[in-house]
């Protein structure tokens, strides 16, 4: 399905919970963010509908984050039941890694074998200081579980000036060594609060740090719908993105739709949220008139995150924690 702007929307995010067993500093206060009580979040049947009617709009592609969507309960069946479905035939996760190792056997009878690791920083200490928690071992642990079964992994980490950006090279030599794509984030300013005058390490600076590094390094052709700008150093086995996820230079080829763990649809990361589907769909709505509502917050959608920022009717301050929209 195509919005005014004459893109193909076709992948959704799923937020599964709002919890987290981390802390990263740039996504969570210390003590956490008020978590939605469980019969506030949707249940799998809803989302297991909502997917199915989003599979009769065209959609093709899922990824189920969170919160970590390891920490909600019999996240597993929700993987079984969405892979019956025809339609999605692409079911992505994004995780921490500290809970999912048990369940590698069971993802790869499911053919769910594309997971997005988020780990910032290959020091352990400064893993410690991110996060706040003392995972870092248990994190690689999994890292190098998912490469030897073979998973398709993408790195995630999010660059902070003053904190992080010695991991740079290090982060980007792990698509020499094994084959994982890198993908280094700007960081965005809402992290359950909203940080004015963030001194930001931009895509820009990232992509400085890598060509000094690697003068070889060659810019790839972006897929649509991909937010990174994505470069490869030859012979090396994964290639290296950078998302601009502050900067937004990659609206114009979005394709897709989150829904928060409560049900808040979000048609861009940076609007205050559009419709509450579950609300609606509580309410004995028919499958028709679910559809109907998705394909007009589709066409609705946002030239671009900025006027999605300008449209924005709560102010930045009620920006939600990434742990709540997904990331
Ligand atoms: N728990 C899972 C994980 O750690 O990947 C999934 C949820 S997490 C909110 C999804 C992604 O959002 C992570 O890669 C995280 O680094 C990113 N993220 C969270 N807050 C962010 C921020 N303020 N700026 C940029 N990325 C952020």
């Amino acid at each position: 399905m195509k919005d005014s702007f004459d893109r193909t929307i076709n992948y959704v995010r799923i937020a599964v919970t709002d919890r987290c067993n981390l802390r990263c500093f740039y996504c969570m206060p210390a003590n956490g963010i008020p978590y939605e009580p469980k019969a506030h979040l949707l249940s799998y049947e809803e989302i297991t509908r909502l997917l199915r009617i989003l599979g009769g709009l065209g959609f093709r592609k899922v990824r189920f984050t969170g919160g970590e969507p390891f920490l909600r309960k019999d996240f597993m069946q929700l993987l079984e039941n969405t892979a019956k479905l025809e339609a999605f035939k692409s079911i992505h996760i994004t995780s921490n890694g500290t809970l999912l190792q048990r369940h590698i056997p069971r993802l790869q009878e499911l053919g769910i074998t594309k997971i997005n690791l988020s780990i910032d920083s290959l020091d352990k200490e400064r893993f410690h200081k991110i996060t706040r928690r003392d995972d870092f071992e248990k994190v690689m642990e999994t890292f190098h579980m998912l490469v030897d079964h073979s998973f398709k992994i993408k790195l995630n980490a999010v660059i902070m000036k003053g904190i992080n950006t010695q991991d740079i090279i290090p982060l980007a030599e792990l698509a020499k060594d094994y084959p994982v794509d890198v993908r280094f984030i700007e960081e965005m300013p809402f992290n359950g609060g909203y940080k004015e005058n963030l001194e930001m390490y931009s895509a820009r600076d990232i992509f400085s740090d890598l060509k000094t590094n690697y003068a070889d390094l060659e810019q790839l052709p972006s897929a649509h719908g991909d937010t990174a700008t994505l470069y490869q150093v030859p012979e090396y086995q994964g290639n290296i993105g950078v998302i601009a996820a502050f900067s937004r230079t990659f609206c114009n080829t979005c394709n897709r739709l989150r829904i928060s763990s409560k049900g808040e649809i979000k048609s861009c990361l940076y609007d205050d949220g559009v419709f509450n589907i579950r609300d609606f769909m509580r309410s004995g709505v028919s499958d028709q008139e679910l559809s109907d509502k998705f394909s007009e917050i589709i066409r609705l959608k946002p030239k671009d995150g900025f006027e999605a920022e300008r449209a924005r009717k709560s102010p930045k301050s009620a920006m939600k924690s990434m742990s709540s929209i997904g990331g």
